[in-house]
């Protein structure tokens, strides 16, 4: 374990440990298996590198995200680490290179595609050279219900089987049990210790609006909160997708879609120009997401609702890795739980899945329709207690309003079963509304009892009340595809007046202040100037070398460098992120940069 801490501070420049990494690494150095839950942003990837260059031999990772091997490999190499991948995108030549390094013993770590990995060529090649570890990355892939799922995952019990002494450490960053038991059980980890971390990002703020426009509500939030930063925003369809990037790109911000219909060379692009630019916004389906490790994305914004909560949880997680503070925001709507229904119910499909599909979506709406502390029934879906509310969500910053609705919701139930249990939500408004049109007249519904008694509400006062009333399971939808809104059995008590409904007030327009969690670093607005001069020399180091910049140092190294103007080397180096090989190679380099922006100071000053 001295080697491992020593490694964490003179490869990485980091003081010490988090969360259970310096148990996960102790275990595999001892030659166990593991498995790591831990979110996002958490710090996986240190618990197999730091074992991979302290044991003898290759580290071999297994993962899915071939278009992201080239930036991790990079990465490394910044760091002074022998790493190298092998996946089909390499041509024959550097592949038969890469192999002969891996023989020769000559790489701390190899990263490789499952399909790679399980050829009969490459596992006699890893007969024949000196294994460390074998680390498997986005371990959930074995899982057939989640949304990654990949068919080789199940076949890397071949591990097991054919390398038994090489210890292995699965990693994932989603966290319910069901997952959990599949990986234990697909890649044979019985044996292995578990280590399962808190699932809790403390820096990321969680805010779900709900109400009309909600395309304008994400303009504000972008202006107020976010006007040069990169972010990412999830759509449901691939035409919202376009239509969004299209409307923020005529806003003046950069902004490029992505979707699986997109050819396959466009998403690189915007993927890679994501990576590399600061400031860049993807607008994306679900589609995209998954391995990118950009530690500063610094918002994710939904502007439709998702599946389930393990989904609303991965998206909001690619927000602020680096630990700085980041926004999860979202917006959605009446017709988000219409259509998501219909997804969810309609079609084909065994009902048994459909049944969990559907709990899943309840349990998302009860999160968006929530009255408390956000976080905490998050992590309390996740099975983790938090025994205080968190002071960073929307919910404890600016508490809800209710409102006793019982009579309301009678209302607007009656006036559901009296027009048939046959209309959607904007006829079923007119109704009550007492907008006499000619549907209306023909269906004679200007003369049932419920005709014109909504008056004390306005036309999206009402939306509000029927989309509280279907997301707590008092109207369910048909599968018609018109949003037919039908009563369930939970009505009755409220029409007979047995119990009371509450609803919660619709928020005013939010006037959301700074994410409150303190950065690591605060920066002082006299160091701002220098804090921008650091990322333009990272921007044009990173430029010369085609890597993305954050590979060169973290933004929150250079928030700490700007603070504390290190004068020496020895200082520099002090710094969290900053490792020899990094202080070797750019050290000189940005203390230069620090030292110009110091002589600027008496001028600005005077
Ligand atoms: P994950 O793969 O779990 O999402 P990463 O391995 O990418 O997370 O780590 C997230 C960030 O935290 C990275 O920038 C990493 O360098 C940093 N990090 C990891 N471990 C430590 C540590 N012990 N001290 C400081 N920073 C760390
Ligand atoms: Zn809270």
């Amino acid at each position: 374990m001295q080697r491992a801490q020593h490694i964490l501070e003179s490869v990485f420049g980091y003081d010490a440990f988090r969360h259970s990494q310096a148990e996960i690494i102790e275990a595999l150095l001892n030659g166990g298996d593991a498995l790591t839950l831990m979110p996002t942003g958490g710090g996986k990837s240190l618990c197999y590198q730091i074992p991979a260059l302290v044991r003898e031999g290759c580290g071999v990772v297994v993962s899915p995200l071939i278009a992201l091997m080239q930036d991790q490999v990079d990465a490394l190499r910044q760091l002074g680490i022998r790493a190298a991948y092998l996946n089909s995108t390499l041509d024959a030549a550097s592949a038969r290179a890469t192999e002969q390094a891996l023989l020769a013993g000559e790489l701390h770590m190899l990263y490789v595609a499952p399909e790679r990995l399980l050829t009969e060529r490459m596992l006699e090649l890893l007969d024949r050279s000196a294994v460390s570890l074998f680390a498997i990355d986005e371990a959930h892939c074995v899982s057939q219900w989640g949304h990654d799922f990949r068919p080789e995952y199940q076949r890397l019990s071949v591990l097991h089987e054919r390398f038994p002494t090489v210890p292995r450490i699965a990693l994932t960053a989603t966290a319910d049990a069901r997952t959990r038991e599949e990986i234990i059980a697909q890649l044979q980890l019985q044996q292995a210790a578990v280590f399962v971390n808190s699932f809790d990002r403390p820096n990321i703020h969680y805010a779900i609006s709900e109400g009309a426009n909600p395309r304008e509500q994400l303009w504000r939030f972008l202006e107020r909160e976010h006007p040069e930063d990169a972010g990412i925003i999830y759509c449901l369809s691939r035409k919202k997708v376009e239509a969004t990037a299209e409307w923020l790109t005529a806003k003046g911000r950069t902004a490029l879609p992505y979707h699986a219909g997109l050819p396959a060379d466009q998403r690189q692009t915007h993927q890679q120009r994501f990576l590399r630019e600061e400031g860049v916004i993807v607008v994306a389906t679900i589609a995209f997401g998954m391995g990118i490790d950009k530690p500063d994305v610094r918002f994710v914004a939904h502007l439709n609702l998702p599946k389930s909560i393990e989904a609303y949880y991965q998206e909001t997680g690619r927000a602020g890795r680096d630990g700085l503070p980041a926004n999860a925001w979202m917006a959605y709507g009446l017709q988000d739980i219409i259509t998501l229904r219909q997804m969810v119910l309609g079609g084909e499909g065994a009902e048994q899945y459909k049944r969990i599909a559907s709990n899943k979506l309840d349990a998302m709406l009860g999160l968006c329709e929530l009255i408390a502390c956000r976080r905490q029934a998050l992590l309390a879906y996740f099975g983790e207690t938090l025994s205080e509310s968190c002071g960073n969500c929307d919910n404890c910053r600016t508490p809800p309003e209710t409102w006793d609705g019982t009579e309301t919701a009678q209302k607007a139930l009656s006036c559901v079963y009296r027009s048939g249990q046959r209309f959607g939500v904007a006829y079923l408004v007119d109704v009550l509304l007492g907008k006499s049109d000619e549907r209306i007249q023909r269906n004679g519904h200007d003369r049932i009892s419920t005709f014109g008694i909504g008056e004390g509400l306005s036309g999206p006062e009402w939306r509000g009340v029927f989309r509280q009333l279907l997301a707590q399971g008092y109207l369910q939808t048909d599968l018609d595809g018109y949003g037919t809104l039908r009563l369930t059995e939970k009505c009755r008590p409220v029409l007979r007046s047995e119990t009371t409904v509450q609803l919660r007030r619709q928020r005013k327009p939010e006037k959301v202040k700074k994410p409150r969690a303190a950065p690591a670093v605060d920066l002082d607005p006299l160091d701002q100037p220098l804090y921008e001069a650091l990322r333009e020399r990272r921007t044009t180091l990173a430029q010369e070398q085609g890597v993305p910049p954050y590979v060169i140092f973290h933004d929150s190294t250079l928030r700490e460098m700007a603070a504390l103007r290190p004068q020496s080397l020895r200082e520099l180096h002090t710094v969290s992120g900053v490792g020899e090989q990094k202080l070797e190679r750019y050290g000189e380099i940005f203390l230069a940069v620090i030292q110009n922006q110091d002589l600027e100071i008496p001028e600005s000053a005077d």
